[in-house]
C-alpha cells in the first residue's frame, strides 16, 4: 500500500540536502510533511505544499515513511534518542519508533550505518540506510544516485516512492554497504583527480595550461576505466596473469614518474606512495604479474 504512486511521506531535516529532498517528493505528488529543529527553514516548502509537522513526534506519525538526513549519526541520535522521540512521544520510552519505516540518508560510515541499524530496529522501527551521491541541485533527476541498504524487502517496499529523489539502488541486506559504496566512490573520484592534478602540474612547468591537457586526461581515465571489468575478474579468481603488462614493468615507469616530477620541481609524495607499494608487491615476488595484484597491499590493514 506505501509503494503507491502518491504515498505519503516525511522529512525530518530540512538543511541543504532535507530541503531538496522534500521538494523532490512534492514535485512528484507525495504528501510531505517536514520538520526540522529550527521551524522557518520549512516555510517554503510549506509554501509549496508541504505540511509543517508540529512536533517530530506528529512528524513520524504523519506517513509510513520517514526520511532523516542531517548533519552527523550525532545529530540524528541527539534528535531521535532520549532527548527527541523518548521525550516527546506518549509511546512506551523503549518503543518510540514502532511502526515506522526510517531512512538515514545522513552521511557516516558503515559502522556507524549498522549501529543505527540496529538502534532502530530495537525500537521497532524498519530501517534502511542510505548514500547520497549528488549535490541538492540534482536531487529529482535520474542523475542523482542514491544508494540504499538494509532489508531489501523494506526498500521494494518503497521503492517507487524513494524513485522521485533520483536513481535509486538497493545494495543488499548489510545496512553498512551505502556508506561503503559512497567512500569507495570518493576514494574513486580523488585518485582520478590526484592524477590528473599530477599531470596538469607536470605539464604547466611546460607551459601547456590545464585545459590543453584535460581532453587527454580525460581520453586516458576513460581508457583505464574500461580495464576495469577484466582486471575485476582477476581479483576475483585471484590469478593475475600478466596480459598486457608485468608490475615490474610499471614499476619502472613509476620510477621515470618521480624522476620527472623531482626534475620539474613538482611534488613526487603521490608517485613515491604508489611506487613503494609496488616495491613491496615486487619484494614479496609478484613483480610478473599484473596491476591488480596489488590489491593484496591496498587489502592490508
Ligand atoms: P546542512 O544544510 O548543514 O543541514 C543540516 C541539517 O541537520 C539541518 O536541518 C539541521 O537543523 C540539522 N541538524 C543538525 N544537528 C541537529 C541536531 N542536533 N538536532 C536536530 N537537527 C539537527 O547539511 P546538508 O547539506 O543538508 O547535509 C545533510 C546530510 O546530507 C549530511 O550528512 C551530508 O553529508 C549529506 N549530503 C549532503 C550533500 C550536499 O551536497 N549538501 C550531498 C550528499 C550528502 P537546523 O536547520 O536546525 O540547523
Amino acid at each position: 500500500m506505501n509503494n503507491t504512486p502518491h504515498a505519503p511521506v516525511t522529512v525530518i531535516g530540512l538543511g541543504l540536502m532535507g530541503q531538496a529532498l522534500a521538494g523532490a517528493f512534492l514535485k512528484a505528488g507525495h504528501p510531505t510533511t517536514v520538520w526540522n529543529r529550527t521551524p522557518a527553514k520549512a516555510a517554503p516548502l510549506v509554501a509549496a505544499g508541504a505540511r509543517s509537522a508540529p512536533t517530530l513526534g506528529d512528524a513520524l506519525g504523519a506517513s509510513p515513511l520517514t526520511i532523516v538526513c542531517l548533519t552527523d549519526y550525532d545529530a540524528v541520535y541527539e534528535l531521535l534518542g532520549a532527548n527527541g522521540v523518548e521525550r516527546d512521544l506518549t509511546t512506551p520510552i523503549d518503543t518510540p519508533l514502532i511502526d515506522t519505516t526510517l531512512i538515514n540518508l545522513t552521511s557516516g560510515s558503515a559502522g556507524q550505518a549498522r549501529e543505527a541499524a540496529e538502534w532502530a530496529e530495537r525500537r521497532g522501527a524498519r530501517y534502511l540506510d542510505g548514500a547520497i551521491m549528488a549535490i541538492p541541485s540534482g536531487i529529482g533527476t535520474a542523475e542523482a544516485v542514491i544508494l540504499h541498504s538494509g532489508p531489501e524487502k523494506v526498500f521494494a517496499e518503497h521503492a517507487s516512492t524513494l524513485g522521485a529523489l533520483g536513481t535509486i539502488t538497493h545494495l543488499g541486506a548489510d545496512p553498512g554497504l551505502a556508506s561503503l559504496y559512497d567512500v569507495a566512490g570518493l576514494a574513486m573520484m580523488w585518485s582520478v583527480l590526484n592524477a590528473w592534478l599530477q599531470g596538469t602540474a607536470l605539464l604547466a612547468k611546460a607551459g601547456v595550461d590545464a585545459v590543453t591537457y584535460a581532453p587527454f586526461a580525460r581520453q586516458i581515465a576513460a581508457g583505464v576505466a574500461d580495464w576495469l571489468p577484466g582486471y575485476a575478474e582477476q581479483i576475483d579468481t585471484g590469478s593475475f596473469p600478466a596480459e598486457v603488462a608485468a608490475l615490474e614493468t610499471d614499476a619502472r615507469a613509476m620510477e621515470h614518474l618521480i624522476e620527472e616530477s623531482e626534475a620539474m620541481g613538482v611534488n613526487a609524495e603521490l608517485p613515491r606512495l604508489i611506487k613503494a607499494m609496488a616495491d613491496r608487491a615486487i619484494a614479496a615476488g609478484h613483480g610478473g604479474e599484473q596491476y591488480p595484484v596489488l590489491i593484496e597491499e591496498f587489502g592490508k590493514p
